[in-house]
């Protein structure tokens, strides 16, 4: 047999599939970092956490973000509970024929004498639904009005990945649900994202805002709308010309360089706004001005998902090329009605974490990844006993400690201290245990000094409040 052959090959390895990625250590300080200021802000205006499932029946969402939306008709990852694609491909030939809006899927005899039933459920493509779900399943409307809520966690959309867009990524989101539509409601939500970003140290900061009217004046102007993209049906690409009969309002999303002339001598939402959606924008804009927050408007904000209305707003930030929204949200009363509840006001929004993160990272503001505080070089059996008990105090202090688990030449384990950053050697050998003296060791400089146990851990502690 020849070498080549006797040699074992080794297995292909996996990788993660595409638009989908590991979030290492030296990043996820930062994540963490955001997330915890996003409790800490959140708290401070009244919010409260909450936890939803990261899938949902299909139905849910096909309901409330609207079946002609991208997110619903292309990009929602569905599955059968339980799973059975292949039966289902072998009984049917082909996918085509799935019903998106079904809660059941039923195929007759795939036993014999037996329907097979499997829900149709989805990866949540955003979370609105689902908190509005919980809000009438959970009777929240009992509670004090508004119930105010917060979540953050990971979405699925199958989108073209690019820099700031991927499969699977993280949002941070909130909802006021009932109560009142004031438009203080409005101006406070918007301020808070702002004083949360404002705390993360966010550069380029900026907020757009729109009002996109209500049942009374929006189906109006959408037909207005309708009639002069008509007319200049010729100088739009093949997505908007469609778009003309499915939802004419995306059209004013396109980012298609050739048709943004065209774009910019539509009709304004702004100039048909009725009486109180008027009034309802101008109050909003007056209440930011109190709070001190600038804005510009932008009448070709209308937000991809049906269910908004009022008062839509994005905010973009720095560094993300094309794809520099950081939060999109808007009102969206009449949601919760329309998934079951009783009529309901509510507004929210959404942070795309993955792009905070980049646009923190791009201006510089990685924290740097903390190191250990102390390595415990050990060298004999009484001295690792020692240093097992030395780890526990030191830890329970709130150090970061590196206790190696087989004996190191001291050499060594100075070294490996080095790479991993650690502040402090400690350092104990025969001599140390039985003189009841330890040696501290600063990596930085390299001067040393010897303690008893309850002085190493007091000097510890008073380096460590001197230095934060
Ligand atoms: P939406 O739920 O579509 O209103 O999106 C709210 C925010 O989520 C956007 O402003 C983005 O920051 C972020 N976002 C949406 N889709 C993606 C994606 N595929 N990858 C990364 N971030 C996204």
């Amino acid at each position: 047999m020849s070498e080549g052959a006797a040699k074992k090959e080794r297995p292909r390895s996996f990788q993660a599939i595409r638009g989908v990625r590991d979030l290492l250590p030296d990043q996820t300080s930062l994540w963490n970092f955001v997330e915890r200021i996003a409790h800490e802000t959140f708290a401070t205006f009244g919010f409260g956490e909450i936890r939803l499932p990261l899938f949902e029946r299909t139905d849910l969402f096909a309901r409330s973000i609207g079946e002609d939306t991208d997110v619903v008709s292309k990009e929602m990852y569905t599955f059968l509970d339980p799973p059975a694609w292949l039966e289902i491909l072998e009984k049917l030939g082909t996918v085509k024929d799935v019903d998106r809006t079904a809660t059941t899927f039923t195929i007759k005899n795939h036993l014999p004498n037996e329907n097979f039933i499997a829900e149709v459920l989805s990866l949540r493509p955003e979370a609105t639904a689902s908190a509005c779900r919980a809000y009438i399943e959970h009777n929240m409307q009992q509670l004090p009005q508004p119930v105010k809520l917060y979540y953050m966690g990971p979405m699925f959309r199958r989108e073209r990945p690019q820099k700031g867009r991927y499969r699977q990524f993280y949002q941070i989101g909130a909802e006021v649900l009932g109560g009142s539509d004031a438009p203080a409601i409005d101006a406070e939500v918007i301020e808070m994202v702002m004083t949360f970003f404002d705390r993360l140290g966010l550069e380029g900061v900026q907020l757009h805002i729109n009002s996109i009217g209500d049942k009374n004046c929006r189906p109006k102007y959408v037909e207005l709308l309708r009639e002069e993209l008509q007319k200049v049906k010729d100088k739009l690409g093949p997505d908007s010309r469609r778009r003309i009969d499915t939802n004419p309002l995306r059209v004013l999303d396109s980012k298609l360089e050739s048709e943004q002339e065209t774009i910019e001598k539509l009709p304004r939402i702004t100039q048909h706004l009725c009486d109180s959606c008027r009034d309802n924008y101008d109050e909003v804009k007056r209440q930011l001005a109190i709070r001190g927050i600038n804005y510009s408007q932008n009448f070709r904000l209308v937000r991809g998902l049906d269910y908004y209305m009022r008062t839509t707003f994005e905010i973009t930030a720095k560094g993300l090329g094309s794809q520099n929204a950081v939060c999109g949200g808007g009102r969206y009363d009449g949601l919760l009605e329309l998934l079951g509840g009783p009529p309901t006001k509510g507004i929210g929004f959404a942070i795309g974490e993955d792009r905070l993160i980049l646009s923190l990272q791009e201006s510089g503001k990685a924290p740097a990844q903390q190191g250990r505080d102390v390595y415990i070089a050990w060298m004999g059996e009484r001295a690792q006993a020692t240093a097992i008990r030395a780890a526990k105090d030191l830890r329970k202090a709130g150090f970061s400690v590196e206790l190696p688990p087989v004996e190191q030449k001291f050499g060594k384990a100075l070294g490996q201290a080095d790479k991993l950053g650690a502040k402090y050697a400690l350092i104990l050998g025969d001599n140390e245990v039985s003189e009841g003296l330890w040696t501290l060791k600063m990596l930085a400089d390299g001067s040393q000094a010897k303690f008893t146990e309850p002085d190493l851990l007091e000097h510890l502690r008073k380096q460590k409040a001197l230095s934060s």
